[in-house]
């Protein structure tokens, strides 16, 4: 029996670690799309405001944790592009090469999570949406991208970087860095309520 799971986080993790405890015999396939197996999303805004510093503590599990503990086969970067249920078999494609690849299967597992909705949709405007700085946070990559735009407060940018930052977000930075903050009394308020 060959079971192929598509997607590799809550889901498809947690269904590979049980069918692996009720059967030592199956062969387990499981294919992520991205570059990690298992990844903690709700740790992700923790990351992004730096409480959770280092994206390597993210991951909760790696290939060699499935490939060791488990006798689970993993393939990141590779997506599922079609599936032949007549045939028992679905195509996969190397995110990283391009090359395309067939894998037979005896039973499909689909836990391919979703994605973000991104307006205009039928009946939705969210006038603004396309502007810089309107990000979207689901994936371990995501969070990299939101922190390396906001890193420079910390003197994580070097100058290269920031030089390279969209234009408008540039503008951004120059207004900003030309005021000073000040604690307004309600903010001041505010903090002293939440001690
Ligand atoms: C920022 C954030 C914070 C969250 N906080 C919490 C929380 O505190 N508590 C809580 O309970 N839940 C939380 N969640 C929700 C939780 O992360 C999700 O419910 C859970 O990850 C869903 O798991 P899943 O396996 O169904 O889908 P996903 O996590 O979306 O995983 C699906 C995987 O399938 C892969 N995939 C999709 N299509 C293909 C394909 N064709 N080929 C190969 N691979 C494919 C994707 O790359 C993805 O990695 C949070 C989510 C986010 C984004």
């Amino acid at each position: 029996m060959k079971i192929i799971i598509v997607g590799t986080v809550a889901g498809g993790a947690s269904c590979a670690a049980r069918l692996r405890r009720l059967d030592q015999t199956t062969e387990i396939l499981m294919v992520e799309r991205g570059p990690y197996v298992s990844s903690a999303n709700c740790g992700l805004p923790y990351h992004i405001g730096g409480v959770i510093e280092k994206e390597s503590s993210l991951p909760v599990a790696n290939e060699n944790t499935f490939r060791n503990q488990f006798v689970i086969n993993v393939r990141t970067r590779c997506e599922v592009i079609g599936i032949a249920p007549e045939m028992k078999t679905v195509r996969l494609r190397d995110v990283a090469t391009g090359e395309v690849t067939t894998e037979a299967h005896d039973k499909l597992v689909l836990s391919p999570g979703t994605s973000t909705i991104r307006p205009p949709q039928p009946g939705i405007a969210l006038p603004g949406i396309d502007l810089p700085g309107i990000f979207e946070v689901r994936t371990v990559p995501d969070a990299r991208v939101i922190r390396d735009r906001f890193l420079w407060r910390r003197g994580g940018l070097d100058r290269r970087q920031r030089e390279d930052a969209p234009a408008a977000w540039q503008r951004r930075l120059q207004k900003k860095s030309t005021c000073t903050r000040t604690r307004t009394p309600a903010t001041t308020r505010a903090r002293g309520r939440s001690r």
